[in-house]
């Protein structure tokens, strides 16, 4: 169908001239996320409400055309990007519902919001939504939801998931229908809350969220300890764990990461040690005022060369600076960042660093790690230049042998940004054949004409990964 003429059914469906957007310039911005590729949508839809979301899926139905929902891009796998052309559906402008309720512990929610905002609106109540993704502040809750999104808070919290107990859904086909309610328990039926859930945007279009709230933790404590073997700071972390403590975060960064770190801004780090750790514990103030000394036992134990516990929050703050400025830091040399999430059982750490080495070396490639140590999820990033081409064909193979090296390990593909575009070559690899199957066949049913976020999640034929397009 010409842009014109579908420009001319929308504005049945969006009586607002201006929330429909048709000129190239619009559209090329529209036309990536933070991740690879820019495809360039036909229109651009700024959707309000949830009558109009389910009119606009029953014309995309009739016709045959790709929707792709949107919130603000930030996306690191190429969720929102209309790879087929067709009708982007920008979300992000709806975020007039953020209703928290103290008594029932609930906040409900339009899919516009930014997290951070929930979170903030939660402690004015004494209350806290866990789920921490370090793009909090510029992400929407619909992108969280639809990528089960986590954070440093997801070792003692959990992740996205474990925080939503109602949705309203527009069905691919334009019904409406709400998934699991207000009440904390509630086991009718299939739980398609959670099917729904890091669905990616290929099932339905979450047009409202019912979220749990938990109580603010009284106090916190922050410790960094500084290792010279990485293999060391490993066992730390598992000997943490076994000891019967929970922290709230557990964050680790390698050598390269403090040196690009110390390199942008001085903060006095070590940058001769092969791995730093962060630990904060949450809870009552006398509980972790004993058990931040144990933490301390356990890195001394494990040979850390020096251990620092913050006593103030503005000392605090500072040992989380350095973590803070990890993402700019590493993009100072080269522009162009590719940030990975490869998983693994925590036990597997040091011989995932071990691969890691292994593969920086072979394809003589600019890597950094950090991240989520306690909960094995690590950031492998490479930095390049995606101008060039040779570069950037060593990176693929890099990115490609990292993702193997996880699974081998027992791990996964993703621990929070999604599958996406970019890493659908490698399904099968992790799920299997008949594994693949069954979500393929789940998404049929719930998408019989395939028009939701088409060309995602599932691999076409032959599709390898590819970091130079745009
Ligand atoms: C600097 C930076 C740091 C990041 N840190 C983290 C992190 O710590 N943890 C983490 O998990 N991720 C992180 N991310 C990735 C990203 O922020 C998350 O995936 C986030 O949830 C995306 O939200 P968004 O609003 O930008 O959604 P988008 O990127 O616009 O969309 C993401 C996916 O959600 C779908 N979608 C969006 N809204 C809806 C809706 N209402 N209904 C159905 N589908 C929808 C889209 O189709 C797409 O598939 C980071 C990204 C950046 C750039």
């Amino acid at each position: 169908m010409k842009q014109e003429e579908l420009a001319t059914l929308l504005r049945e469906i969006i009586r607002d001239e201006k929330r429909i957007l048709t000129d190239k310039v619009d559209l090329y911005s529209y036309s990536y996320d933070a991740s690879f590729g820019t495809y360039l949508p036909d229109i651009v839809v700024l959707v309000m409400s949830t009558t109009e979301v389910a009119a606009i899926m029953k014309l995309a139905n009739k016709h045959g055309i790709p929707v792709y929902p949107r919130g603000q891009a930030t996306s690191l796998s190429g969720g929102p990007l209309p790879v087929h052309g067709g009708i982007v559906l920008d979300l992000s402008k709806w975020d007039n519902v953020l209703e928290v309720d103290a008594e029932d512990m609930v906040a409900v929610v339009s899919p516009g919001v930014l997290t951070a905002d929930i979170n903030d609106a939660a402690l004015k109540e004494g209350l806290i939504y866990p789920p921490d993704p370090s793009s909090s502040n510029v992400s929407t809750i619909g992108g969280n939801l639809a990528e089960n999104s986590g954070g440093p808070r997801g070792l003692k919290y959990g992740v996205t998931k474990d925080y939503v107990i109602g949705l309203e859904v527009v069905t691919p086909e334009g019904e409406v229908i709400r998934t699991g309610g207000r009440t904390v328990k509630n086991v009718t039926g299939y739980d398609l809350t959670k099917l729904i859930v890091g669905s990616e945007g290929t099932l339905g279009v979450i047009t409202e969220a019912t979220l749990r709230l938990y109580p603010k933790p009284q106090a916190t404590k922050t410790m960094m300890a500084v290792f010279d073997d990485i293999v060391d700071s490993g066992k730390a972390i598992t000997k943490i764990l076994s000891s019967g403590i929970l922290p709230s975060k557990l964050e680790i960064m390698d050598n390269a990461t403090i040196q690009a770190v110390e390199a942008y801004e001085p903060l006095g780090l070590p940058v001769d040690a092969e791995a730093m750790l962060l630990v904060e514990l949450d809870g009552h103030p006398a509980a972790i005022d004993e058990e931040i000394l144990r933490v301390e036992k356990v890195c001394k134990e494990t040979e850390a060369r020096t251990v620092k516990v913050a006593n103030t929050s503005e000392e605090a703050n500072e040992l989380w600076r350095a973590r803070k400025l990890v993402s700019p830091a590493i993009v100072r040399e080269k522009p162009t960042k590719i940030s990975e999430d490869a998983t693994i059982p925590r036990s597997k750490i040091p011989d995932m660093f071990q691969r890691l080495k292994e593969i920086r070396e072979k394809y003589n490639i600019d890597l950094v790690v950090f991240g989520h140590a306690g909960d094995g999820n690590l950031h492998p990033n490479i930095i390049a230049d995606k101008r060039d081409k040779e570069e950037m064909r060593r990176v693929e193979q890099a990115v490609e042998e990292i993702f193997k090296a996880a699974i081998e390990l027992g791990g996964t593909l993703s621990g929070e940004h999604g599958i996406g575009t970019l890493k659908a070559p490698f399904m099968e690899m992790e799920l299997g054949e008949v594994g693949l199957d069954m979500m393929k066949r789940i998404k049929e049913s719930w998408d019989p004409n395939n028009i939701l976020n088409p060309g995602k999640i599932f691999p076409q034929p032959g599709q390898r990964l590819v970091l130079t397009n745009g």
